[in-house]
């Protein structure tokens, strides 16, 4: 029989149904793998015969409580291959090695700063995925591939990042730079999509097909999942809610406008409002005569608050309140079952969360808060490279894109 590339094609796609039905849902029959997928008994053999060759799925005994159910249940093989998340943030680069259930074997982190250039940072990047895939191999696996999630716009269809603000790049072709050097599948997305994934496929929002992501970091990073897809919008630049304009005569943001949303939220918003506290001649441990040398950090704000200082309280309140504002149009916008808030707020989420849950309860409409959920990030600041990973797995069977 003459294989055409249209039914190679649809089995890739059969393929990856298969593989993330089983990620969501395993251990399953092949009964019920066919019912979840929607395919047909003998496609599902076939496809999960050629998984168990390629040594991505195996046939697992724990059917014993399931009564009634005979066959040997299938599940995804954690030593399936390896998979590369790399974030590149705006001051740091950090990567995991996870295997094929996106367990982390193997995790590093660096700081970096903006103002090294292109091309340091992106050296050091190529280093540490070097040492990612040496650290895979020596455990026996295989390398399926890298994932980049970055803090900008990125053209998905070529892996291109056109414009980070914060980092000061343009029209970085990453995906054919990342391939040239390593021979692999590079998958580049936004950092805040990529996050949400991560959550969406390994974290908080599992089971949860209408969510959004939010994340504070340098920027305010976000991802909008609707009926279990990435909503990216006509030309993929959709979920800026960092620059949902909150003030017109606010600060100015990264983006060139005034008042956007990440201006009045982010750590650098906190530590300018306490900065004026002090200027103002607010009593506090973190006191204005401190030594130029020694910076006011986030860190030191959100330590104070837990002391009981209330200028390092009060800063913090109120860009969770803005946050919520946001939050709360968000939620009358579009309705979702969730929202995960994940990134360096989540170091006062004790404080923050309610204070959130508390504005968008009294901003949205009623009826929609509801059944809303607003939970921490079950990834922290590693969503973004879990979500990296997400990436990876998702599309091992998908056409490449490149
Ligand atoms: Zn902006």
């Amino acid at each position: 029989m003459v294989v055409t590339a249209d039914q190679n094609l649809v089995r890739k796609h059969n393929t990856a149904i298969v593989l993330n039905v089983l990620r969501h849902r395993a251990p399953l029959s092949r009964a019920e793998l066919a019912a979840y997928t929607g395919l047909n008994r003998s496609t599902v053999s076939s496809i999960v015969n050629g998984l168990v060759a390629d040594h991505l799925v195996q046939e697992t005994t724990l059917q014993s409580d399931r009564v009634g159910r005979p066959g040997m249940l299938l599940e995804l093989n954690p030593n399936g291959g390896f998979a590369i998340g790399i974030e590149i943030g705006v001051d740091f680069i950090s990567i995991i090695v996870a295997d094929f259930v996106a367990n982390v074997l193997w995790r590093d982190r660096v700081d970096t700063d903006p103002s090294d250039g292109e091309k340091t940072i992106l050296d050091r990047a190529y280093d540490l995925t070097q040492t990612a895939l040496e650290f895979g191999r020596s455990r026996g696996l295989t390398p399926l591939g890298v994932g980049l999630g970055l803090p900008g716009i990125v053209d998905l269809e070529h892996g291109q990042l056109m414009l980070a603000p914060n980092l000061g790049w343009k029209n970085t072709p990453l995906a054919e730079m990342w391939t040239q050097r390593f021979d692999l599948p590079v998958f580049v997305e936004n950092d805040g999509n990529a996050a949400a994934l991560g959550e969406y496929y390994f974290g908080a929002a599992r089971g949860h097909n209408t969510f959004i992501y939010l994340s504070a970091g340098v920027g305010l990073g976000a991802g909008i999942v609707l009926d279990g897809k990435l909503y990216r919008g006509s030309q993929g630049y959709a979920a800026e809610i960092g620059h949902m304009t909150i003030d017109p005569k606010g600060e100015l943001c990264g983006c060139g406008k005034r008042g956007c949303l990440e201006t009045v939220t982010g750590p650098r918003a906190v530590v300018r409002s306490v900065h004026q506290a002090l200027d103002r001649g607010r009593p506090s441990l973190l006191r204005s005569d401190r030594p130029a040398s020694e910076v006011i950090t986030f860190d030191m704000i959100v330590e104070a608050s837990r002391q009981g200082d209330q200028v390092a309280r009060q800063a913090l309140i109120q860009a969770g309140r803005m946050l919520g504002l946001g939050v709360a149009n968000l939620v009358n916008i579009f309705n979702p079952e969730m929202i995960v808030l994940g990134g360096i707020l989540n170091i006062a989420n004790d404080l923050l969360l309610p204070v959130i849950q508390e504005t968008v309860l009294a901003n949205a409409l009623d009826i929609s808060c509801q059944a809303l959920q607003i939970t921490a990030s079950s990834h922290g600041t590693e969503a973004c490279v879990i979500g990296a990973v997400a990436l990876v797995l998702e599309n091992i069977h998908s056409a490449p894109r490149f």
